[in-house]
C-alpha cells in the first residue's frame, strides 16, 4: 500500500486528500490537513474516485467510422458498445487526422473558422496549454471553458467595480465574520465542506447567517433569517438593502470617500428601490428585508459568498453589481472575515481563467485588445502577429457552429452537449462541424459527433497545479498509472499542437509552470519546488519567497485609481416568464452525490448507488395539485424541449417551482434551460425559465439506469 498526497477532484473548495493505493488501484481516500480542509472531506471527495476503473473508460483513440450512421443532434452512442460509429485507431494515426484536419480547415477557411474549449476540471498547465494551442496554432481567440456557464456574471461585474475576478478572502474567513450573508448558494450541497466551516462559525462564535436563495436549504434551519424569494427578482431583493442602508445612515461613510466612486449616482438610482416598493416583486415583507440590510451593515465583519444562483442568469452581472455595492457601501470588505466570496465550482475554474482559457483574455487577465498585452505574449511565446481581437465565447462558439461559420472544434475535456443551455442546439452545434475532436475519460455525449476521440487520463494519473476558490495553487500529484493506451493530457495536447505546426517541447508539467510564472505575474512568486514541498501556496505571490496574501483589497482595489465603482442597476425584465401554458419555474442545480454532468460520480460505484435515477423536486402540495405520486415519473417540458424524471417530494422548494439537477443524460434538464444571455457575460439563463409539469410519460428512457427500488426515490422528508 502506497499513500500519495494530493487534491480532491471536485469542487472548487480544494480540499486536501491522501489516495491509499495498493497494486495501482486507488481503494479509499481520506481526508489531509489542507488549508481549505484540515482533514475534512464530503461524500464526493471520499467516495467519488472508483470511476477511473469503470469498464467504459476510453483507452484506446478512436476514429469515426467511414459507414456510421450521418452525425447528428439525436445521435446516442453506447459507450460500452459504439463500433458502429467508431474503430481503434494508433495515437498516430488518430493525432495526424485530428491535428492535420483542423489544420487543413485554418489554411482553408482561416483561423476564425476553428474554436477550442479548454477544461476547468484540468491542471493549470492544461489549461495554459490549450489557450496557447488556439491563439498561436489555430490563430484566433476563439478560446472559453465552463466558467462561462458558472460565474462569467461574477467575473464581468467584479473586474469592473473592483478590478480583478477573484475572491477577496477564503472561505475559512467565515470563522472571523459576525454575519455571513449567503445569496443564491447552496453549500452543504455544492460545496459541502465550506459549508461546514459556516456551521462552525454559527455554532461556536454565533455567526448570524442571512440566506437569500428561492429554495430552502439545510443550512436554511441554523440561519438567523432565510428570504425564499422569488426567482430572478435578484436585482430587486438586493436593491432593497442598498436602500435601507443608506436611508438609515448605516453606510461607511470614510471608506466611500477614501475608497470608492460613484456613490451619488447610486444614491439617486436607489430612490427608486425602497423595501416597500420591492416586496411586492421579490416576495419578502419590506420589514424583512430592512432587518437584513442592518444586519448586515452594522456587524464588525460582513461576508458575502454568492453562487450561480446568482450569476447564472441574463442578469448575472447585474446581480453581482449589487452584491458588490453592499460590500462597498458599508466597507465590508478588505479585513479578516469581511469580504466578498463568489464561491466557484469545478475544482479548477479559477485557475483556468487565470490561465486565459477565456477569449477576451491572456493569462494574468490581460486584455488580447491591448497592445501592449500582444506584445507581450508575442514575445514569451515566439510568435509574429497574435489575433487582436477578442473571440468567440462558448455559446457564441456554439452558434458559429450551427451556422457554419466555425467549422472544427477542440474539445478538451467539458461537454456542452450537456452543460449548455438549451443543449440540443449544442448538439447540433457539434454534429453541423466539419471536424470535431475531443479529448476525455469516456465517451461523453459531446463525443457522440466526434471525427476522433483521444483518450485522456484522469485526475489521478497525472500531476499538475489546480487553484481552488480561495486562489490557493495546490500540487495535485500523480497517484496510479493511466491504463492501457492512456496518454498524459500534457501529452495530448503537445501532440496535437505539433501537427498543428507548433514547435514545443515541453519536458513535463514543471516545464509548462515555470512559463506559466512569466505569463502570470500573481503567481511569479511560486516555485515548483515551493509547491513539491509546501503543497498550497496562495496567490498573488509576486516575488520568491512571499507567503501569499490570503486577504486582498486591505488598501487599494486594483482598479486605475485604486477605488471600487458603485454601478447602479436597474429591474430588468425576462425574456421569459412563466405563463399558462408553462406555469412552473424551472431551477437548475447539482445534488450532493453528483458533479457537474455526471461523467465522473455517476460511474462512482458508492455516489451512484445513493442518487441513481433522475428525479426533479417538487413541493408536496404541487404534487397533490397535480395529481402526482411521489416516485411516479414526470414530464417536464418548456418552449425547447420536454423529457421525464421521478417526481420527489421536497418541501425546501417553494409553490410553483421545479428543482431539476442537471447530471442526468438520460433526463438532461438543459435540453429544456433557457439559452438567452446575459449582454456582457455571455452567461445563459440556465437557473429561470417557463415549464409544463405533467403526470406521467414514457419511463422507458429512465428505468434500468440504476435499478433500485422505487422507495429510493421517493426519499426527503423535510
Ligand atoms: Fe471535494 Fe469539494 Fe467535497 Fe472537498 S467539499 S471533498 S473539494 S467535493
Amino acid at each position: 500500500m502506497k499513500q500519495v498526497a494530493t487534491v480532491c477532484p471536485y469542487c472548487g473548495v480544494g480540499c486536501q486528500v491522501k489516495v491509499n493505493v495498493q497494486d495501482d488501484k486507488i481503494v479509499s481516500v481520506n481526508g489531509a490537513n489542507g488549508p481549505a480542509n484540515e482533514g475534512r472531506l464530503c461524500v464526493k471527495g471520499r467516495y467519488g474516485f472508483d470511476y477511473s476503473r469503470h469498464p467504459n473508460r476510453l483507452t484506446r483513440p478512436l476514429i469515426r467510422r467511414k459507414d456510421a450512421p450521418p452525425k447528428s443532434a439525436d445521435l446516442v452512442v453506447d459507450p460500452a458498445n459504439p463500433w458502429n460509429v467508431f474503430r481503434e485507431a494508433t495515437w498516430d494515426e488518430a493525432l495526424d487526422y485530428a491535428g492535420g484536419s483542423l489544420k487543413h480547415i485554418r489554411d482553408t477557411c482561416g483561423p476564425k473558422s476553428l474554436a477550442g474549449f479548454g477544461c476547468a476540471k484540468g491542471s493549470n498547465e492544461e489549461a495554459y496549454l490549450v489557450q496557447k494551442l488556439v491563439r498561436t496554432g489555430f490563430g484566433s481567440n476563439n478560446v472559453d471553458h465552463c466558467t462561462r456557464l458558472c460565474h462569467a456574471g461574477s467575473v464581468v461585474a467584479l473586474l469592473q467595480c473592483l478590478g480583478s475576478g477573484a475572491v477577496s478572502n477564503p472561505v475559512r474567513d467565515v470563522m472571523e465574520s459576525e454575519v455571513v450573508l449567503l445569496v443564491g448558494s447552496n453549500p452543504a450541497i455544492n460545496h459541502p465542506v465550506a459549508a461546514s466551516w459556516i456551521k462552525n462559525a454559527i455554532d461556536q462564535h454565533g455567526t448570524k447567517l442571512i440566506i437569500a436563495d428561492p429554495r430552502l436549504q439545510d443550512l436554511s434551519r441554523r440561519a438567523f433569517i432565510h428570504m425564499q424569494f422569488e426567482p430572478d427578482t435578484d436585482v430587486a431583493l438586493v436593491n432593497a438593502m442598498i436602500y435601507t442602508i443608506i436611508d438609515e445612515g448605516l453606510i461607511n461613510e470614510e471608506f466611500i470617500r477614501n475608497r470608492t466612486e460613484g456613490f451619488e449616482d447610486l444614491q439617486r438610482h436607489i430612490q427608486a428601490y425602497s423595501p416597500e416598493a420591492m416586496a411586492p416583486i421579490c416576495g419578502i415583507p419590506a420589514e424583512t428585508l430592512k432587518l437584513a440590510a442592518r444586519t448586515y451593515a452594522t456587524s464588525k465583519a460582513s461576508m458575502i459568498i454568492w453562487g450561480m444562483g446568482s450569476s447564472q442568469s441574463q442578469h448575472g452581472s447585474d446581480n453581482v453589481r449589487c452584491i458588490i455595492a453592499l460590500a462597498l457601501l458599508t466597507g465590508q470588505i478588505g479585513r479578516p472575515g469581511a469580504g466578498l466570496h463568489p464561491i466557484r465550482g469545478q475544482n479548477n475554474v479559477q485557475g483556468a481563467s487565470d490561465m486565459g482559457l477565456l477569449p477576451s483574455a491572456y493569462p494574468d487577465y490581460k486584455s488580447v485588445e491591448d497592445p501592449a498585452a500582444q506584445r507581450k505574449f508575442e514575445e514569451l511565446w515566439g510568435c509574429q502577429k497574435l489575433d487582436p481581437k477578442k473571440g468567440l465565447t462558448s455559446m457564441e462558439i456554439i452558434d458559429a457552429a450551427v451556422d457554419g461559420r466555425v467549422k472544427g472544434i477542440y474539445i478538451m475535456g467539458e461537454n456542452p452537449a450537456m452543460s449548455d443551455a438549451n443543449a440540443h442546439h449544442a448538439r447540433a452545434g457539434l454534429a453541423n462541424l466539419e471536424h470535431l475532436v475531443v479529448q476525455d475519460i469516456f465517451l461523453t455525449e459531446s463525443a457522440y459527433n466526434a471525427d476522433v476521440v483521444l483518450p485522456a487520463s484522469v485526475y489521478w494519473e497525472k500531476t499538475g497545479t489546480f487553484t481552488n476558490t480561495d486562489r490557493i495553487v495546490q500540487l495535485g500529484r500523480q497517484a496510479v498509472n493511466p491504463p492501457g493506451e492512456v496518454r498524459q493530457d500534457l501529452w495530448i495536447i503537445q501532440e496535437l499542437a505539433r501537427r498543428m505546426g507548433l514547435d514545443w517541447n515541453y519536458s513535463g508539467p514543471a516545464d509548462v509552470f515555470a512559463e506559466i510564472r512569466k505569463a502570470q505575474a500573481n503567481m511569479a512568486g511560486i516555485t515548483w519546488q515551493r509547491l513539491e514541498r509546501e503543497s498550497a501556496v496562495v496567490w498573488p505571490c509576486r516575488k520568491e519567497g512571499d507567503p501569499g496574501d490570503k486577504i486582498t483589497f486591505v488598501d487599494a482595489f486594483p482598479r486605475s485609481g485604486g477605488k471600487g465603482l458603485f454601478v447602479p442597476c436597474e429591474i430588468v425584465e425576462p425574456d421569459e416568464r412563466p405563463d399558462e401554458e408553462y406555469p412552473f419555474v424551472l431551477l437548475t442545480g447539482r445534488v450532493l452525490e453528483h458533479w457537474h454532468t455526471g461523467v465522473m460520480t455517476r460511474r462512482s460505484r458508492v455516489l451512484d448507488a445513493i442518487e441513481p435515477d433522475p428525479v426533479c423536486h417538487l413541493c408536496p402540495q404541487d404534487l397533490a395539485a397535480l395529481g402526482i405520486v411521489a416516485g411516479d415519473p414526470v414530464t417536464l417540458e418548456t418552449r425547447r424541449n420536454r423529457i421525464t424524471a421521478y417526481a420527489r417530494a421536497d418541501s425546501k422548494v417553494a409553490r410553483g417551482n421545479v428543482f431539476m439537477p442537471f447530471c442526468y443524460y438520460e433526463a438532461a434538464v438543459n435540453l429544456l434551460t433557457n439559452p438567452t444571455l446575459d449582454p456582457e457575460a455571455k452567461i445563459p439563463s440556465l437557473k429561470y425559465c417557463g415549464v409544463r409539469v405533467s403526470a406521467g410519460g414514457d419511463p422507458a428512457g429512465i428505468t434500468g439506469f440504476g435499478g433500485i427500488a422505487k422507495a429510493n426515490r421517493e426519499g426527503v422528508a423535510v
